[in-house]
């Protein structure tokens, strides 16, 4: 694959285990992983100039739903609490098939992309027309980021008191079964690996116990790591109360969902004795602050978190719940969230970017990413703070104040995926096209 040089940026927030930030310095590049940072390196490979640029490390995504971008902005959905968004929506996602899965995500990971992310995880729960987990890891490997898919699964329809229709659940057995062939098919395991495949139900209120249970045991045996939605808002606690007689933080520890192998998306309502327990387990967290104002759910903990000693990354959620998905947004929502809760010293920039990157690869699984250091993998994100956003700014790093909310380059496994703020991997025009066709189809059927 051969070498690049970053050469001379004018910062780099290496995100490394003693938060070095490195001024005029380069990053040399090799084989899809780090080789050194500092100043006056030499390569005899590609060279990217890094003047008038901030470099950190690629962000990371802990929570999304790829397939979400083709419902953005339903209306009857656009106000709507949890249960009645999702009501509104499940009608419109069980018109979907192979084709919506592999554009939406395509189109899903380029806006992440755009917008410095260089892992993802994706939270793929119904599989209606023959829809399958490979249509998204497909549509990564095109797009070029690295990709931790999980196999979602709903089990519980309204006939037995669920809240998805009956034709978009599956039985549990079934569920398995291919939770079983997308592990054995798809996850890799190696610390360069661009695709970790997890198992994730749900939520506790759309699979059985048997099925949170059963999947603890199948990811413990092969290996892979588990997500799925917790505490998000009051409603959820109401009901994990009145159905399961414990908050979701008991029902999490009773069934195996906790522990360094587990992350668990929202978690705004945690209190804190499930805090304790997230932080002695080393449970990790996805917050997802735009999702969580969109849906009025709250304001999760975490600066309590952070400071237990829980692993937070960020999340932008699916696009239905967050239209926009920009993730260096939605880190500096977070840190927009926590000052509103708790004052103007409750998250400074510098840690929110933090959690955007080393939090969220931690959360993952994944200590080879979301930091710059010699042996780490090379997912860098190249921004331009020579620009509007920036200028005036008395401190270009603290980018999440005054900076860009696009990159100018993006790498990922030292390959370039973004190249003066454009996707050079695929044909976007192309895609755009195909992403309106579907989406224009969907509203003329509803
Ligand atoms: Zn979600």
């Amino acid at each position: 694959m051969g070498e690049i040089l970053i050469r001379n940026a004018d910062t780099i927030l290496t995100m490394d285990d003693d938060r070095r930030v490195l001024k005029q310095s380069d990053v040399l590049i090799r084989d899809g992983a780090i080789v050194a940072l500092g100043q006056g390196l030499e390569s005899g490979g590609e060279v990217i100039n890094g003047q008038g640029c901030v470099i950190t490390p690629g962000l990371v995504n802990t929570h999304h739903h790829l397939y979400q971008n083709l419902t953005r902005a339903v209306p009857g959905a656009q106000d709507a609490l949890l249960f009645g968004w999702l009501q509104r929506l499940y009608p419109i996602w069980s018109r979907f098939g192979p084709e919506e899965m592999f554009v939406s995500a395509q189109l899903g990971l380029v806006e992440l992309a755009l917008s410095g992310c260089t892992l993802s995880a994706d939270h793929l729960y119904l599989y209606p027309n023959g829809s399958r987990l490979e249509d998204t890891i497909e549509a990564a490997a095109e797009v070029g980021l690295r990709f931790q898919p999980t196999r979602g699964a709903m089990s519980i329809g309204e006939s037995q008191g669920g809240l998805p229709p009956d034709h978009l659940v599956e039985q549990e057995k079934a569920i398995l079964e291919d939770m079983i062939r997308v592990v054995d098919g798809f996850h890799d395991a190696s610390e360069a690996s661009m695709c970790r495949v997890g198992l994730a139900p749900c939520s506790p209120f759309s699979v059985s116990r048997d099925l949170m249970r059963e999947a603890a045991l199948l990811a413990r045996d092969k290996g892979v790591m588990l997500h799925t939605h917790l505490a998000e808002n009051d409603e959820d606690i109401a009901y994990s109360e009145a159905q399961f007689g414990c908050r979701p933080g008991q029902y999490a520890e009773d069934l195996g969902w906790t522990g360094p192998d587990v992350w668990h998306a929202h978690c705004v309502k945690l209190n804190p004795v499930e805090i304790d327990l997230f932080a002695r387990s080393r449970t990790g967290v996805a917050h997802c602050p735009c999702s969580n104002c969109r849906l009025g759910s709250g304001i999760a903990p975490v600066r309590q978190m952070r400071d237990a000693g829980v692993p937070v990354g960020l999340g932008v959620d699916g696009s239905a719940s967050n239209d926009m998905a920009n993730l260096v947004g939605e880190a500096r929502q977070a840190l927009l969230l926590q000052r509103v809760s708790q004052g103007a010293d409750a998250m400074s920039a510098y840690e929110a970017l933090e959690i955007a990157t080393r939090g969220g690869a931690d959360v993952l699984g994944r200590p080879e990413c979301g930091r710059l250091s010699p042996g780490k993998r090379a997912d860098v994100a190249i921004w331009d703070v020579s620009g509007v956003a920036s200028s005036g700014s008395w401190d270009p790093a603290a980018m999440l104040l005054a900076g860009p909310s696009q990159v100018r380059d993006l790498l990922v496994e030292g390959r370039q995926v973004v190249r003066d703020g454009q996707v050079v991997t695929l044909d976007l025009p192309r895609l755009l096209e195909q992403h309106h066709r579907l989406a224009q189809a969907l509203v003329a059927g509803d």
